[in-house]
């Protein structure tokens, strides 16, 4: 345990880009300081004005990640949940828009006591808050607190002034790691380090220098190069650490380990941290050493659509669901290959549904909108009448019961109201109390979002997966299984298998074993609550399903 005065709190910044693994640093340095026996907890900031990730386009912005409290955030809070096995709220979350709400809010009841409210030091001071709620809530011993972007840009320097207000108050405890980046131009073949020199001067500018350095690059960083961005910007040569590019990011803790990493800051601290704990550490080898040595493949199809404008982008919409169908293959010794084909190419007749038989399993993952919904729902149609592993998310759950209804019941034109708001069948519905908040544009932070209890059925697919009879999951959605076609799909042999503790929401929809292998929905999103070391059951139940097909 910390022999602890203060908590201590670890700022990591951006220099020259940004996209070169900040969240996944942070995530690593918070685990192999746990890995010492230490609380931690960390924070992200991102320095737009939107108030949540909620409404912002995934195929732009990625994920967007809902905690247990509702909170809708940048898939990087799922990176520290995943990595440091904890479930963060949101006090650990901000962004500059939630910043400014705060202080005019506290402004406009008088909290300021009737003072000039400016820009600093008030906006930091709010950020500081915040940032020690958030210590206080986890009784952390160190606070991990990431800045969004790069330390050049305009939008994030009220949170560098925050971190130059803390390191004035109380320098033992407030620390800056900078992630930097150092490229080999490939006509030149040298690792260059002048980008970093002069993010760090601009750092500089703002009154923070940084304390150790992080020097990401495809390769490895050699004495020169340590050398050089020592001298330049003045960092002991111990603390410039070489992170070259690793084929795992869950190889990256290891590897700061090799370079000392949690001495050097539990040095820097000012810490007495214990020796690494042993089964901590057996559990994350025995979980990277299943990445690397695997036995064989799953191979899962996922048919989404937040993926259109180029390849590039397309796993960071759909993070979680990647992640957490990784942590149940790695379990079961297996490399999950996985294919993505966009829904609407279904519907033009670009892709052909008989292609999907070359798969293990097909996933369909959450959404919002008309824009590949039928080819979703050709999809599924031809999953279940093929016997090949099915998993619903969220929007793949709707779909599902509709593609049920339209071709078991033969309601034709079934759908949901968002697709179809005058459906003869809306089997999927809008909740009486979201159309209030659709009327009148109220859209950000309204959803049904965050932790819900289900209650399961017996004997079904999900209550032996889980185990348990009651869950708790995350949802991010507005619509809902229609309660007046539940009795019907029923007889027609769609079993909910979880619902609401009061019955009234259906939770999830599966088809039983003797009809399907595996055919299941979940109206929540059970990726969010997948961990490398105790992969989500759901998951595990499908993966176990594709690899025996
Ligand atoms: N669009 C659907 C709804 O709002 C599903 C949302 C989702 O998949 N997250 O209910």
């Amino acid at each position: 345990m910390a022999n602890k005065r203060e908590p201590k709190y670890i700022f990591v910044v951006g220099g020259v880009i940004s996209g070169v693994g900040k969240g996944i640093t942070t995530s690593s340095i918070g685990k192999i300081l746990q890995d010492r026996g230490l609380t931690v907890t960390a924070i992200k900031i991102d320095p737009y004005i939107n108030v949540d990730a909620g409404t912002m386009n995934p195929t732009e912005h990625g994920e967007v990640f809902v905690l247990d409290d509702g909170d809708e955030t940048d898939q990087d809070m799922g990176n520290y949940e995943r990595f440091l096995n904890i479930d963060l709220t949101r006090i650990n979350y901000m962004t500059t828009g939630r910043v400014y709400e705060s202080v005019i809010h506290r402004e406009r009841s008088m909290e300021y006591g009737g003072k000039c409210v400016e820009v600093v030091p008030h906006v930091p001071m709010e950020v500081i808050d915040r940032i020690k709620k958030a210590q206080s809530l986890a009784k952390a011993d160190v606070v991990i607190v990431e800045v969004g972007g790069t330390v050049g840009e305009y939008q994030s320097v009220l949170f560098l002034e925050a971190i130059r207000m803390m390191k004035i108050e109380t320098p033992n405890d407030v620390f800056t790691v900078m992630v930097s980046y150092l490229p080999v131009p490939s006509k030149i073949g040298e690792m260059k380090t002048k980008p970093t020199q002069y993010a760090v001067r601009t750092l500089n500018a703002s009154g923070v220098q940084p304390d150790v350095i992080i020097a990401r690059s495809d390769m490895p960083l050699d004495e020169k190069r340590k050398e050089k961005i020592s001298f330049f910007c003045n960092v002991p040569r111990g603390r410039v650490i070489s992170a070259p590019d690793v084929s795992s990011v869950y190889d990256v803790p290891t590897n700061f380990e090799k370079e000392g990493v949690s001495n050097l800051l539990c040095e820097l601290l000012g810490l007495k941290c214990g020796n690494p704990v042993n089964e901590k550490i057996t559990a994350w080898k025995r979980f990277t050493s299943a990445v690397h040595h695997p036995s064989g493949e799953v191979r899962i199809a996922i048919v989404g659509k937040y993926f259109d404008t180029g390849d590039y982008i397309l796993s960071d919409a759909y993070l979680s669901v990647i992640e957490s169908i990784k942590y149940s293959a790695y379990a079961q010794k297996r490399k999950p290959v996985l294919t993505w084909m966009s829904a609407v190419d279904f519907e033009t007749g670009k892709k052909k549904l008989a292609e999907l038989k070359k798969y293990d399993g097909v996933i369909v993952p959450g959404g919002f909108g008309a824009r590949g919904v039928e080819g979703k729902i050709k999809v599924i149609e031809y999953v279940r009448k093929n016997k090949i592993p099915f998993f619903g998310l969220c929007y793949g759950m709707q779909l599902a019961t509709i593609e049920y209804a339209r071709n078991v019941l033969g309601l034709k034109g079934a759908n949901t109201r968002e697709v179809d708001p005058k459906s003869k069948y809306p089997v999927i519905d809008i909740m009486e109390s979201q159309k209030e908040n659709i009327n009148s544009h109220r859209y950000g932070a309204t959803m049904r979002l965050g932790a819900y209890p289900a209650v399961l059925k017996e004997g079904t697919i999900a209550s032996t997966a889980y185990g348990s009879k009651t869950i708790s999951e995350r949802h991010r959605h507005r619509y809902e299984v229609n309660p007046v076609f539940i009795p019907e799909l029923e007889k027609a042999g769609l079993v909910f298998s979880g619902r609401s503790p009061d019955g009234v929401l259906m939770e999830i929809a599966e088809l039983p074993k003797k009809v399907h292998p595996f055919f299941l929905g979940t109206q929540f999103h059970p990726e969010l609550k997948g961990r490398p070391l105790t992969p989500h059951p759901l998951f595990t139940a499908f993966v176990k399903a594709c690899i025996k097909k």
